[in-house]
């Protein structure tokens, strides 16, 4: 079991409940990283008293430095910083939970200091998933999913030969706008697209669940993950989301994992695996279980899942371009300078523009990345 964690990106959803855990377990927090909520970002270091603290922007680290004179911590800046984070020697984990492609260097580094990747950042495997499994499997590092649905694959895998899988069942919860058609969402404002039915999660991710990007970004994941084909993997609506995904096994048996929808349970299981630990979270009780229902993805609704199914086919820097175009047309979403239907309409555009390449290496694929910011930057605003 893990002792010592960095957290990269401790003042996010997924930070703050893996802070949460951490002290639920009694884990040492030896590291944290944020972008510039210093408020936030003191008020963690002065409760874990972690030996460093990495901020990503200059200005906020000038000044987090200042607010934490009188603590005997080190404090770092920029991508410099967050890679210090990662790579720390007291940390035998590194909870990955910063969003873009900025976690691609970080978790490359601890990677290659075998560190276990407890992997919350999903643009690592999206852009760089053969590199970056490649690198775990020569550094014999562990990589251990946060996200919900891989981390119910993983479980529902585990002592099993890779020859006894059939298919994985993917499940998704169709988000706030499942069934509705495109036109009637045209005028969708943030704040309809943030309310999830059943997940508290960070304004990004919330919007890419109403769009269902983020289910696709979750298949081009689990095909690295898993070693598998898209032809392997299965969308399965399931709105409830008590099944939190599923494995078909070869002779039709199917393994599910089932839970209550708090992100606290796949973390708490990524930093104690292969133990299990009493967690702090409610059980399911199944005498109130209501329905649990499935239906089948409908991808003239949900555009953006097709488009990342697309681009899972085509690999190369397809899933970047796509990724990186979604993740600023979000953003412009939600500062509302973009409407809702355009978030597909500038994350297909981007696929459309840049020219595919094979097997491409980071630096391909960091240029790709930006490249697919700009373009969305200076054809969408
Ligand atoms: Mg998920």
């Amino acid at each position: 079991m893990t002792k010592a964690i960095s957290i990269l990106g401790c003042t996010g959803s997924i930070g703050r409940q893996t802070a949460a855990v951490a002290e639920h377990l009694g884990l040492r927090v030896a590291a944290l990283s944020a972008q510039r909520k210093i408020d936030l970002l003191e008020e963690q270091t002065r409760k874990f008293r972690p030996s460093f603290v990495a901020v990503y922007d200059e200005e906020a680290a000038k000044r987090f430095k200042i607010a934490v004179a009188d603590l005997d911590v080190r404090v770092g800046m920029g991508l410099e910083g967050l890679i210090e984070a990662a790579s720390l020697e007291e940390s035998d984990c590194v909870v990955t939970a910063v969003s873009g492609a900025i976690g691609l260097k970080p978790t490359l580094e601890a990677i290659a200091r075998k560190k276990r990747i407890a992997l919350a950042n999903k643009e690592t495997l999206v852009c760089a998933g053969r590199l970056v499994m490649a690198a775990a499997k020569d550094c014999g590092a562990e990589i251990v999913p946060v996200d919900s649905e891989h981390s119910a694959i993983f479980q529902c895998l585990m002592g099993r030969e890779k020859g006894e899988l059939k298919k994985i069942l993917l499940t998704g919860s169709g988000g706030p706008f499942r069934g509705r058609p495109r036109a009637e969402l045209e005028n969708v404002t943030p704040a309809q697209a943030v309310s999830h039915p059943n997940w508290s999660m960070g304004a990004k991710i919330s919007v890419d669940s109403a769009t269902m990007m983020n289910k696709g970004l979750e298949f081009i994941e689990a095909m690295h993950l898993f070693s598998v084909t898209p032809d392997d993997i299965q969308v399965v609506i399931h709105p409830q989301s008590i099944i939190h995904s599923m494995v078909e096994l070869v002779d039709g048996t199917v393994i599910a994992q089932l839970g209550v929808a708090d992100m606290g349970l796949p973390i708490q299981l990524a930093l104690t695996y292969p133990q299990r630990c009493e967690s702090m979270f409610e059980h399911l009780d199944f005498y109130h279980l209501k329905d649990l229902s499935f239906e089948a993805p409908d991808y003239e609704k949900t555009p953006c899942l097709k488009l990342a199914m697309d681009c899972a086919r085509a690999g190369g820097i397809a899933p970047c371009v796509m990724s990186a175009a979604n993740e600023v047309a979000v953003h412009m979403f939600l500062r509302g300078s973009l409407g809702y239907n355009r978030i597909y309409d500038a994350a297909a555009a981007a696929v459309d523009h840049f020219g595919n390449v094979k097997d491409p290496d980071l630096e391909t694929i960091l240029a790709a990345d930006k490249a697919a910011r700009d373009f969305v930057t200076e054809n969408f605003s």
